[in-house]
């Protein structure tokens, strides 16, 4: 059984909880997550979406067609501005590593989009590229 993983915004007004293992633990370093994030690179600790729930507050939710033809459902606390996951077309939802009450939780196999990054990116080199 895996354990209830929970986690939030900056200011506590969203919080969800996860009761189901990450299905796939990854660095996006796309051009869209370095905008989102403001830095080098997305910690997305994804599950199935069906494992996710918000279980207080109300985000906001901006979405976003990808380059490749892609939309993803971002979701954000309206009040703090904190980015908190995004759902995408595949029943996965991507949460903001950062995000989770333990983020020591996030333990990253794989980077993707690693050309094209800033030439201040920090992208680990232990990481199988997706
Ligand atoms: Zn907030
Ligand atoms: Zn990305």
């Amino acid at each position: 059984m895996s354990k209830t993983v929970t986690g939030g915004c900056f200011c506590g007004e969203v919080r969800y909880e996860i009761t189901g293992d990450p299905v796939l633990q990854l660095l996006c370093f796309c051009e869209d997550c370095l905008s989102i994030t403001g830095t080098d690179g997305y910690a997305g600790y994804m599950v199935k979406s069906a494992d996710f729930r918000v279980t207080s507050g109300t985000p906001r939710v901006h979405d976003k067609i990808s380059k490749e033809g892609r939309t993803v459902h971002r979701n954000f606390c309206g009040i703090c501005g904190s980015n908190l996951w995004g759902v995408t077309e595949f029943g996965l939802t991507s949460v903001a590593a950062g995000s989770l009450d333990d983020p020591d939780l996030f333990q990253p196999s794989k980077k993707v989009f690693t050309s094209n990054t800033p030439h201040w990116a920090r992208i680990p080199d232990h990481l199988d590229e997706m």
